[in-house]
């Protein structure tokens, strides 16, 4: 008996394998007779049912509600970006496919509350597996995952994909950024979702500054500081 027949079980016993080996059933004649039928018994049984091949990309499904698909960076209700470029979502992607470089606020340019915006964004999505640890190490939510998934190109540039892709469009009612934060209020009020939109001050900075900004035609001023 060789030392590998033997193997130890938790109890300290030796469990001998030496003999041990696999043979199928033996089958009787009618077995063996039908035994080239049944080889086909999957297939006969699909030819006859429905077919389920789905028309995409004529006929789309919806994704499941939580479904990973392209990532979005999204802005607070008077327009400013939650992003704040601290890097966290690149640290942790485990396939590094996410890049950021912070730019400073200032009172001229405030695109986000706080010191910083995120200035530069991208994702490569030939690297994404769509994992979201990006998304659960974002402290401010401003990195979260839509449901779509049609990320295709026949270029590795089409695959990375930039902040001007990424950042959510302007919602009915915001203001475009930059401009400064809701007065009185600190980054800390952002951050806990009490900026319910844009108010008076923040219009008239921008009427000053872009007076053909488009979004000054539909912003709704729904608080003051
Ligand atoms: S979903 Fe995962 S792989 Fe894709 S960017 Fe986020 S952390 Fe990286
Ligand atoms: S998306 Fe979130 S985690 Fe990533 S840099 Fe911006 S604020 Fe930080």
């Amino acid at each position: 008996m060789s030392d590998k027949s033997l193997e130890r079980r938790g109890s300290g016993e030796l469990a001998n394998y030496e003999n041990t080996s696999y043979e199928p059933d033996k089958k009787g004649l009618i077995g063996r007779l039908l035994a080239p039928v049944g080889g086909f018994g999957v297939t006969l049984r699909n030819v006859f049912s429905p077919y389920v091949t789905e028309q995409y990309p004529f006929e789309k499904h919806p994704t499941a509600p939580r479904f990973h698909g392209r990532h979005q960076l999204n802005r607070y209700a008077d327009g400013l970006e939650k992003c704040i470029g601290c890097e966290l979502c690149a640290w942790a992607c485990p396939a590094d496919a996410i890049y950021v470089e912070a730019g400073a606020n200032t009172p001229d340019a405030q695109y986000s509350p706080g010191e910083r915006y995120g200035r530069v964004y991208q994702i490569n999505y030939l690297r994404c597996i769509g994992c979201g640890f990006c998304i659960e190490a974002c402290p401010t939510r401003a990195l979260t995952m839509t449901n779509f998934y049609e990320i295709t190109g026949p270029t590795r540039e089409e695959h990375i994909f930039e902040k001007d892709t990424l950042l959510a469009p302007f919602e009915e009612g915001m203001l475009a950024a930059p401009h400064p934060m809701v007065e009185g209020t600190s980054d800390t009020d952002y951050y806990r979702g009490d900026v319910l939109g844009a108010t008076q001050s923040q219009v008239d900075w921008v009427r000053e500054r872009r007076p053909n900004d488009p979004t000054l035609d539909t912003v709704e001023i729904r608080s003051e500081a």
